[in-house]
């Protein structure tokens, strides 16, 4: 252990007990603790194993001396644990921000329950944070800022963060003096679940200089720089970089390659090129003469063969076009070569949503609602899926409620007859891997979707066999969001999916690919082993309203990133070959 690693958990320990609010005293010997070792030219491991005395060493007092001595044996301080047990640590990152500190993160964590940063900026867009005692609306603005600049350092976002963060920028972009096209590359393209910064290409012929200049004076920016007449870049208010390039029509296809990458894939294109003699760069594909060295030719130096579209660029390397959700090096370049890339999903595809909620537990509008939203979205069938009793805080249903629900949607069908309408239940996976309903109703159910809420940090094993062992039960169609991450808030179970994946494939369930861009749960790896086990994958939203059925696009673009066909998607069949599947048992 280094002395960093020290530092780090006596810093936690140090603000948990501030947020707590300790004794000053007792924290200010954690901090003076902090910076000795932070100074220490020697390990601390080291002086222990020599037995030399670490209260020698100035501001570590005795019981300072004993946690490090404990987390140099153990691994962790019990005192640590204790607080933990009482306060989350994630709240230690809410207090750095500016303008919150400790007592505001225990007021936050007390009141409202945020626990993370992202908790604090859904507090913040729902206007609870300025209704706090204390807080009022300009130290909810501080806050917000802090937020985006926090955001500027450690992370990514969410794809449908970025989407709202950058539309209005898009439409300015467009606008500029000269600008003929304007294409999103980078990993927004590729349709990646988070994006680190935003690339943007824009066409112009002749000097680019009046494009980069608009886009620079982008309201919305806090800060901007140019950097000749190509490249520009903006911080926005959020802390998202957008970085733009301006790009002859000549050069279009061969840049748009380039910038929507990834690193990974450009290298495997370029490696295949030099075994043929061509360069390819963001200027376009070129023939190297004979005699001459790749390296030793201007970047436009060479007979061109190709640079205008992406379609051609590819062609004139001997690839098919390859789908931006494909551009990860995960065997595309060879597919394209041989002409078996994979014809991938696309959202017209898809034919019914399988879990959404309605008013009978968490949902936000009524069956009816909900079906005539669907009906509107052009789908042949869709499932009400509310949540079993186990989720008691939003009324999850008891047998007797499932039953009187069927009622209901027994009257909705007859109201709205251009959709199918299955009955269902989101039933909850208990701690052993039994299921929150009793036989009985499953087996009236149409389609039974299991999946876990609770008790989620259960060990690899323990997870592990509690979902296989509901995936086994003789009803279950379907396992939804099965790691039961929520993107930069929550990691995944302990789960070995290779292990469910095989048991959904031996009891013939399907797995949910959750379409929530907060969930998209499975992650595209994980799709593409379903793929190659032959589990069927579903597309469903979870939606808690009608404008949540319109995130079923953010799940076909995880499926294509997963490699998905029409045909490895459940939820592409039509009715009738979907009443097949789900009678699959009973032939
Ligand atoms: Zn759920
Ligand atoms: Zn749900």
């Amino acid at each position: 252990m280094e002395n960093l690693d020290i530092a780090r958990s006596l810093t936690l320990l140090g603000d948990l007990l501030e947020i707590q609010g300790a004794n000053p005293f007792r924290i200010r010997a954690y901090r003076n603790a902090v910076n000795t070792v932070n100074s220490s030219s020697r390990p601390l491991a080291d002086m222990v194993e020599a037995g030399e005395d670490l209260t020698a060493l100035p501001g570590i007092g005795k019981n300072v001396a004993a946690h490090i001595i404990e987390l140099l044996d153990t691994g962790t301080i019990g005192r640590l644990e204790e607080v933990e047990a009482e306060i989350p640590r994630s709240l230690a990152e809410l207090m750095a921000l500016d303008g919150v500190g400790p007592k505001k993160a225990k007021k936050l964590f007390d009141e409202l329950g945020v626990e993370t940063v992202d908790d604090l900026d859904a507090e913040l867009e729902a206007g609870r944070v300025q209704e706090l005692e204390g807080f009022g609306v300009r130290s909810a603005e501080k806050i917000r800022i802090a937020i985006a600049e926090h955001r500027q350092h450690t992370g990514r976002f969410r794809i449908d963060e970025v989407e709202k963060l950058i539309a209005g920028l898009l439409e300015h972009v467009a606008a500029a003096p000269g600008a003929e096209r304007v294409e999103v590359a980078g990993s927004l393209r590729r349709r990646r679940e988070t994006i680190g910064d935003v690339d943007i290409l824009v066409q112009c012929e002749g000097d680019g200089t009046p494009v980069v200049r608009h886009f620079t004076e982008f309201s919305g920016a806090q800060k901007a720089s140019a950097a000749g007449p190509t490249k520009g870049s903006i911080v926005l208010h959020s802390g998202l970089q957008v970085d733009l390039r301006v790009v002859p029509p000549e050069s279009f296809g061969a840049a748009l390659v380039y910038f929507t990458g990834s690193k990974d894939h450009n290298v495997a294109i370029r490696t295949r090129a030099v075994r043929d003699r061509l360069k390819v760069n963001e200027w376009g594909v070129f023939r190297v003469p004979e005699g001459a060295d790749a390296k030793d030719l201007g970047k436009d130096e060479g007979e061109r063969l190709a640079g205008t579209t992406e379609e051609e660029v590819y062609g004139a390397l001997g690839m098919a076009w390859v789908p931006p959700a494909l551009r990860e090096n995960r065997g595309e370049v060879e597919a394209a070569r041989e002409g078996s890339l994979p014809g991938l999903v696309e959202l017209a595809d898809i034919r019914g949503d399988l879990q959404m909620h309605s008013t009978w537990s968490d949902g936000k509008t009524s069956i009816e609602e909900m079906a005539r939203a669907c009906a509107e979205r052009g789908y042949a069938y869709m499932a009400i899926t509310d949540h079993s009793q186990a989720m008691a805080m939003v009324q999850g249903l008891t047998p007797e409620r499932a039953r009187a629900q069927w009622e209901e949607i027994a009257d909705v069908r007859e109201r709205i007859p251009e959709i199918e309408l299955f009955t269902s239940v989101e039933v909850d996976i208990l701690k052993g891997g039994d299921l929150d309903m009793p036989d009985d109703v499953l087996e009236e159910l149409d389609l039974v979707v299991v999946s876990v809420h609770s008790l989620m940090d259960l060990d690899r094993k323990a997870m592990t066999d509690r979902v296989v062992r509901a995936i086994a039960h003789p009803t279950v169609d379907i396992l939804a969001h099965p790691t039961g991450r929520r993107i930069n808030r929550r990691e995944p179970f302990e789960l070995d999916m290779e292990t469910v994946l095989e048991a959904a494939a031996e009891h013939s369930v399907a797995v949910e690919l959750n379409a929530n861009p907060r969930r998209l749960d499975l992650n595209d790896v994980h799709v593409h082993r379903a793929k190659e086990l032959g589990v069927p994958v579903v597309i469903s939203t979870d939606a808690h309203s009608p404008a949540g059925l319109d995130d079923m696009r953010f799940g076909v673009d995880q499926a294509r990133r997963g490699w998905l066909e029409p045909s490895d998607v459940l939820n592409t069949r039509s009715l009738v070959e979907f009443r097949k599947w789900l009678a699959r048992r009973a032939s």
